[in-house]
Protein backbone atom coordinates (compact mmCIF):
# COMPACT_ATOMS: atom_id res chain seq x y z
CA UNK A 1 0.00 0.00 0.00
CA UNK A 2 1.30 3.47 -0.98
CA UNK A 3 1.97 5.38 2.40
CA UNK A 4 2.27 9.43 0.28
CA UNK A 5 -1.21 9.46 1.92
CA UNK A 6 0.24 10.13 5.48
CA UNK A 7 2.79 12.33 4.59
CA UNK A 8 0.95 14.35 1.79
CA UNK A 9 0.47 18.23 3.16
CA UNK A 10 -0.87 20.09 0.31
CA UNK A 11 -3.12 18.69 -2.01
CA UNK A 12 -4.46 20.30 -5.42
CA UNK A 13 -7.66 19.57 -7.39
CA UNK A 14 -7.65 20.46 -11.11
CA UNK A 15 -11.54 20.67 -11.85
CA UNK A 16 -12.09 19.28 -14.47
CA UNK A 17 -15.83 18.77 -15.41
CA UNK A 18 -15.75 19.52 -19.27
CA UNK A 19 -18.53 19.82 -21.69
CA UNK A 20 -17.74 18.09 -25.50
CA UNK A 21 -16.32 20.81 -28.19
CA UNK A 22 -16.87 23.84 -28.76
CA UNK A 23 -18.26 23.87 -25.03
CA UNK A 24 -14.60 23.26 -24.09
CA UNK A 25 -11.35 21.69 -26.59
CA UNK A 26 -8.90 21.40 -23.88
CA UNK A 27 -6.21 22.30 -26.68
CA UNK A 28 -4.25 24.10 -23.92
CA UNK A 29 -3.40 21.38 -21.98
CA UNK A 30 0.44 21.34 -21.83
CA UNK A 31 2.11 18.67 -19.80
CA UNK A 32 5.29 20.81 -19.23
CA UNK A 33 3.01 23.93 -17.94
CA UNK A 34 2.01 21.28 -15.38
CA UNK A 35 4.73 19.75 -13.94
CA UNK A 36 5.95 23.74 -13.92
CA UNK A 37 2.75 24.58 -11.49
CA UNK A 38 3.32 21.01 -8.94
CA UNK A 39 6.84 22.42 -8.46
CA UNK A 40 5.27 26.04 -8.13
CA UNK A 41 2.84 25.22 -5.71
CA UNK A 42 5.09 22.75 -3.75
CA UNK A 43 2.15 20.41 -3.69
CA UNK A 44 2.42 16.86 -2.81
CA UNK A 45 -0.52 15.77 -3.87
CA UNK A 46 -3.40 15.77 -6.86
CA UNK A 47 -6.64 14.97 -7.32
CA UNK A 48 -6.39 13.72 -11.07
CA UNK A 49 -10.13 13.40 -13.03
CA UNK A 50 -10.80 10.14 -14.84
CA UNK A 51 -13.79 10.42 -15.28
CA UNK A 52 -16.11 13.42 -15.16
CA UNK A 53 -19.78 14.42 -14.34
CA UNK A 54 -20.54 14.36 -18.12
CA UNK A 55 -19.52 10.66 -18.23
CA UNK A 56 -16.44 11.50 -19.97
CA UNK A 57 -13.12 9.32 -19.05
CA UNK A 58 -9.51 11.21 -19.46
CA UNK A 59 -7.65 8.43 -20.21
CA UNK A 60 -7.63 5.25 -22.77
CA UNK A 61 -10.47 3.45 -22.19
CA UNK A 62 -11.30 0.13 -23.51
CA UNK A 63 -14.98 0.43 -21.18
CA UNK A 64 -16.01 4.17 -21.56
CA UNK A 65 -15.77 7.08 -24.06
CA UNK A 66 -12.93 9.22 -23.66
CA UNK A 67 -13.68 13.42 -23.46
CA UNK A 68 -13.99 14.07 -27.50
CA UNK A 69 -11.07 17.04 -27.67
CA UNK A 70 -8.10 14.85 -25.66
CA UNK A 71 -5.51 13.79 -28.16
CA UNK A 72 -3.55 11.90 -25.62
CA UNK A 73 -3.83 9.94 -22.64
CA UNK A 74 -3.81 12.54 -19.89
CA UNK A 75 -4.17 10.15 -17.04
CA UNK A 76 -1.24 8.42 -18.27
CA UNK A 77 0.75 12.40 -18.92
CA UNK A 78 -0.15 13.29 -15.40
CA UNK A 79 0.55 10.24 -13.47
CA UNK A 80 4.07 10.17 -15.48
CA UNK A 81 4.77 13.52 -13.97
CA UNK A 82 3.47 12.99 -10.59
CA UNK A 83 5.73 9.90 -9.81
CA UNK A 84 9.21 11.48 -11.31
CA UNK A 85 7.95 14.49 -8.75
CA UNK A 86 6.73 11.97 -5.65
CA UNK A 87 3.56 13.51 -5.52
CA UNK A 88 0.40 11.37 -4.66
CA UNK A 89 -1.89 10.34 -7.10
CA UNK A 90 -5.46 10.50 -6.18
CA UNK A 91 -7.93 9.37 -8.88
CA UNK A 92 -11.17 11.06 -8.98
CA UNK A 93 -14.10 9.45 -10.39
CA UNK A 94 -17.58 10.39 -10.44
CA UNK A 95 -20.05 7.60 -10.25
CA UNK A 96 -23.31 8.82 -9.58
CA UNK A 97 -23.07 12.18 -11.99
CA UNK A 98 -22.68 10.45 -15.34
CA UNK A 99 -24.55 11.99 -18.32
CA UNK A 100 -23.51 9.72 -21.03
CA UNK A 101 -24.00 6.55 -19.45
CA UNK A 102 -28.02 7.21 -19.26
CA UNK A 103 -27.90 8.70 -22.45
CA UNK A 104 -25.96 5.77 -23.93
CA UNK A 105 -28.54 3.22 -21.64
CA UNK A 106 -31.75 4.60 -20.88
CA UNK A 107 -32.35 1.26 -18.83
CA UNK A 108 -29.28 2.45 -16.54
CA UNK A 109 -31.28 5.50 -15.47
CA UNK A 110 -31.79 6.21 -11.42
CA UNK A 111 -36.10 6.34 -11.72
CA UNK A 112 -38.79 7.84 -9.97
CA UNK A 113 -42.13 6.14 -8.62
CA UNK A 114 -43.56 6.53 -11.48
CA UNK A 115 -41.23 5.40 -13.50
CA UNK A 116 -39.53 8.33 -15.09
CA UNK A 117 -35.64 8.67 -15.30
CA UNK A 118 -34.78 11.45 -12.73
CA UNK A 119 -33.26 14.82 -13.75
CA UNK A 120 -31.16 17.12 -11.27
CA UNK A 121 -32.45 20.17 -10.68
CA UNK A 122 -30.84 23.92 -12.10
CA UNK A 123 -27.63 24.34 -12.82
CA UNK A 124 -27.17 20.67 -12.36
CA UNK A 125 -30.07 19.27 -14.80
CA UNK A 126 -27.16 18.97 -17.50
CA UNK A 127 -25.70 16.09 -15.58
CA UNK A 128 -27.37 12.57 -15.92
CA UNK A 129 -28.10 9.99 -13.31
CA UNK A 130 -27.38 6.62 -13.52
CA UNK A 131 -28.48 3.67 -11.36
CA UNK A 132 -25.33 1.06 -9.78
CA UNK A 133 -27.69 -1.33 -9.10
CA UNK A 134 -27.63 -1.78 -13.09
CA UNK A 135 -25.52 -2.59 -15.78
CA UNK A 136 -23.69 0.73 -14.94
CA UNK A 137 -22.08 -1.28 -11.70
CA UNK A 138 -20.05 -3.29 -13.75
CA UNK A 139 -19.29 -0.32 -16.30
CA UNK A 140 -18.12 1.57 -12.88
CA UNK A 141 -16.31 -1.35 -11.09
CA UNK A 142 -14.42 -2.59 -15.33
CA UNK A 143 -13.16 1.70 -15.53
CA UNK A 144 -12.02 1.35 -11.76
CA UNK A 145 -9.96 -1.77 -12.79
CA UNK A 146 -8.87 -0.48 -15.91
CA UNK A 147 -7.40 3.02 -13.82
CA UNK A 148 -6.12 0.64 -10.89
CA UNK A 149 -4.03 -1.53 -13.12
CA UNK A 150 -2.73 0.64 -15.83
CA UNK A 151 -2.05 3.99 -13.65
CA UNK A 152 -1.15 2.77 -9.87
CA UNK A 153 -2.86 5.12 -8.14
CA UNK A 154 -2.52 5.92 -4.31
CA UNK A 155 -5.80 6.12 -3.64
CA UNK A 156 -9.47 6.68 -5.06
CA UNK A 157 -12.05 9.75 -4.84
CA UNK A 158 -15.17 8.28 -5.32
CA UNK A 159 -17.90 10.84 -6.07
CA UNK A 160 -21.71 11.16 -5.13
CA UNK A 161 -23.10 7.97 -4.15
CA UNK A 162 -26.80 7.40 -3.17
CA UNK A 163 -27.84 10.67 -3.29
CA UNK A 164 -31.06 9.78 -4.83
CA UNK A 165 -34.15 7.62 -4.58
CA UNK A 166 -34.33 4.89 -7.15
CA UNK A 167 -37.16 2.74 -8.01
CA UNK A 168 -35.91 0.90 -11.08
CA UNK A 169 -36.64 -2.74 -11.36
CA UNK A 170 -33.35 -3.58 -9.80
CA UNK A 171 -33.74 -1.26 -7.09
CA UNK A 172 -37.06 -2.55 -6.41
CA UNK A 173 -36.23 -6.27 -6.40
CA UNK A 174 -33.27 -5.90 -4.03
CA UNK A 175 -35.30 -3.86 -1.83
CA UNK A 176 -38.37 -6.56 -1.72
CA UNK A 177 -35.62 -9.21 -1.14
CA UNK A 178 -33.78 -7.53 1.61
CA UNK A 179 -37.05 -5.78 3.66
CA UNK A 180 -39.99 -7.49 2.02
CA UNK A 181 -42.20 -4.59 0.70
CA UNK A 182 -44.06 -3.69 -2.12
CA UNK A 183 -45.69 -0.99 -2.00
CA UNK A 184 -44.35 2.15 -3.32
CA UNK A 185 -45.58 3.79 -0.64
CA UNK A 186 -44.04 2.28 1.66
CA UNK A 187 -40.75 1.85 0.18
CA UNK A 188 -39.95 5.66 0.01
CA UNK A 189 -38.50 6.16 3.44
CA UNK A 190 -36.32 3.34 3.42
CA UNK A 191 -34.60 3.61 0.11
CA UNK A 192 -32.14 6.40 0.81
CA UNK A 193 -30.50 4.34 3.64
CA UNK A 194 -30.79 0.98 1.59
CA UNK A 195 -28.61 2.43 -0.81
CA UNK A 196 -26.18 4.16 2.26
CA UNK A 197 -26.06 0.35 3.68
CA UNK A 198 -26.35 -2.13 1.29
CA UNK A 199 -24.56 -0.18 -1.63
CA UNK A 200 -21.39 0.75 0.41
CA UNK A 201 -21.53 -3.11 1.57
CA UNK A 202 -21.56 -4.13 -1.82
CA UNK A 203 -18.62 -2.13 -3.38
CA UNK A 204 -16.55 -2.62 0.10
CA UNK A 205 -17.05 -5.92 -1.24
CA UNK A 206 -16.07 -5.54 -4.85
CA UNK A 207 -13.11 -3.20 -4.13
CA UNK A 208 -11.60 -6.47 -5.04
CA UNK A 209 -8.86 -5.00 -7.41
CA UNK A 210 -8.33 -1.37 -5.82
CA UNK A 211 -7.56 -4.14 -2.69
CA UNK A 212 -4.98 -5.76 -4.62
CA UNK A 213 -3.49 -2.71 -5.52
CA UNK A 214 -3.03 -2.16 -1.99
CA UNK A 215 -5.65 2.04 -2.62
CA UNK A 216 -7.31 3.53 -0.22
CA UNK A 217 -10.67 4.46 -0.99
CA UNK A 218 -12.64 7.74 -0.17
CA UNK A 219 -16.26 7.93 -0.66
CA UNK A 220 -17.31 11.67 -1.27
CA UNK A 221 -21.27 12.63 -0.70
CA UNK A 222 -22.87 9.34 0.20
CA UNK A 223 -26.34 9.23 0.53
CA UNK A 224 -28.60 10.37 3.73
CA UNK A 225 -30.60 8.38 6.05
CA UNK A 226 -33.10 10.41 7.61
CA UNK A 227 -35.41 7.91 9.50
CA UNK A 228 -35.37 7.14 12.44
CA UNK A 229 -37.82 4.60 13.72
CA UNK A 230 -37.45 1.25 14.65
CA UNK A 231 -37.13 0.38 11.24
CA UNK A 232 -33.58 2.01 10.27
CA UNK A 233 -32.33 -0.01 13.21
CA UNK A 234 -33.87 -3.14 11.73
CA UNK A 235 -32.63 -2.26 8.39
CA UNK A 236 -28.94 -1.72 10.07
CA UNK A 237 -28.66 -4.92 11.75
CA UNK A 238 -29.98 -6.60 8.66
CA UNK A 239 -27.75 -4.90 6.21
CA UNK A 240 -24.60 -5.58 8.90
CA UNK A 241 -23.37 -2.67 7.19
CA UNK A 242 -22.24 -0.69 10.14
CA UNK A 243 -24.05 2.75 11.10
CA UNK A 244 -25.55 5.01 8.35
CA UNK A 245 -25.52 9.02 8.65
CA UNK A 246 -21.89 9.90 7.33
CA UNK A 247 -20.90 11.92 5.12
CA UNK A 248 -17.58 10.78 3.66
CA UNK A 249 -16.18 7.85 4.61
CA UNK A 250 -12.30 5.86 3.90
CA UNK A 251 -11.89 2.07 3.54
CA UNK A 252 -8.79 0.50 3.91
ZN1 LIG B 1 -32.12 1.69 -9.35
Amino acid sequence: MSGLYQSAFRGYLIDHHSPAPPAVTLEHLDIAEYRSFFRTAGISSLMLYCKDHWGYSYYDTDIGTQHPALKQDWVAAVSKVLREESIELNAYYCLEYDSLAPDIHPEWSILDAKGGPVSLKGRMAKWGMPCYETGYREYVLGQLAEIVRNYHPDSLFLDIFGKSLCYCPACRAKFQEKFGYRDVARMEPYLTGRKLVAEVAILQSDRSSAAKAGNRVVMNAIGRCKQSDPHREAMRRRSKAGPCGFHQRSFG
